[in-house]
């Protein structure tokens, strides 16, 4: 039995601010941190996860929070272009919102006649998209946040991948991961998983000549495509090795399980387990309040503690109409 990803589970990027990332996030896209931790390979710097209510896969963008990093520059061999969803009526809800806290943005335009894209920078300059389709509705909501839950981001809608050429990673986006290519409209292949849910659709832009893209503040560290167990995760971890790449063993994350490889193209991806999820270590209700750190950190926590800054949950800021 070939794997086939339900699609994008997370987008990790970097910051170079932990507060203003969680004001941004949190407060002006109304996000939901749904867990507060540290890089497991660096405690003494904060990692954030951003998602809707119970931080479900396919909603999430993560950061590294590391203070002070330089500005990475986007490029070839990067995901450019990380896409939320927006429900088509609030596109105007959003145009008020990003004028009124002052994030430049450029004036929608159509994208493969039914999508209606809103693209926008970080504080640190990484590359957004709101990108209003009708298929965005149904998808749930986040009542507790600081936007209306009418007009909530409803998760991850694409990641766009930069690259010199596009044979290869096609070929592993459609054997390996089984995406299907759907269409093209100039230089962009667009790729959508079997399940064609949320958060399964890859865009492979091809940028021949483009600067090779740099690591660093405002740029993603790497995507990750979901597997629905430790079974699936197996099994393409071997498809990927026939294909030719190296990749990690498992590692535990805590909230899943994850495999890395580079794929042809220049990108870290990772496979990562649908489960078990964010309320592993502590109540839907209360997701994000308190620093969790993974069984194996926790006697170190006073010294992880003393050495992290401090950061606050930005507060209830009024929207657009009030
Ligand atoms: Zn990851």
């Amino acid at each position: 039995m070939s794997f086939s990803t339900a699609g994008v589970h997370h987008v990790t990027a970097i910051t170079s601010d932990q507060q203003r990332n969680l004001d941004f996030y949190a407060g002006i896209l109304g996000l939901r941190l749904v867990k507060r931790t540290v890089n497991f390979d660096d405690p003494t710097t904060y990692h954030f996860y951003f998602g809707d209510e119970s931080g479900n896969p396919g909603s999430l963008i993560t950061f590294f929070a590391w203070p002070g990093a330089r500005r990475g520059r986007p490029g070839a061999g990067q995901v450019g272009v990380t896409s939320f969803s927006i429900p088509p009526r609030s596109l105007g809800y959003w145009i008020e919102r990003l004028i009124r806290y002052h994030v430049q943005y450029e004036q929608p335009r159509t994208r493969f006649d039914d999508e209606r894209v809103i693209a926008f920078k970080d504080p640190d300059g990484l590359l957004l998209e709101l990108v209003a389709h009708a298929s965005a509705e149904p998808r749930p909501q986040w009542a507790g946040g600081q936007v209306e839950a009418e007009h909530s981001i409803r998760g991850i809608h694409a990641v766009t991948l930069w690259e010199d050429g596009h044979e290869l990673t096609s070929r592993l986006l459609t054997e390996a991961l089984g995406f299907r290519l759907t269409r093209e409209q100039g230089s962009i292949y667009r790729f959508v998983a079997q399940a064609a849910g949320p958060a399964s659709i890859v865009d492979l832009r091809v940028v021949p000549g483009l600067w090779s893209g740099v690591m660093g503040a405002g740029a993603v560290h790497h995507v990750a495509f979901r597997a629905r167990d430790d079974a699936e995760q197996i099994a393409v971890r071997g498809a990927l090795a026939t294909l030719g790449s190296n990749i990690t063993p498992q590692l535990d994350r805590q909230y899943f399980r994850s495999v890395y490889f580079r794929e042809p193209g220049g990108v870290l991806f990772e496979i990562a387990t649908d489960g078990p999820g964010f309320t592993v270590d502590e109540p839907l209700e209360t997701l994000g309040r308190a620093l969790k750190l993974p069984p194996w950190l926790e006697d170190r926590r006073f010294e992880i503690e003393a050495l992290l800054p401090d950061v606050r949950l930005p507060l209830k800021i009024p929207g657009p109409a009030g």
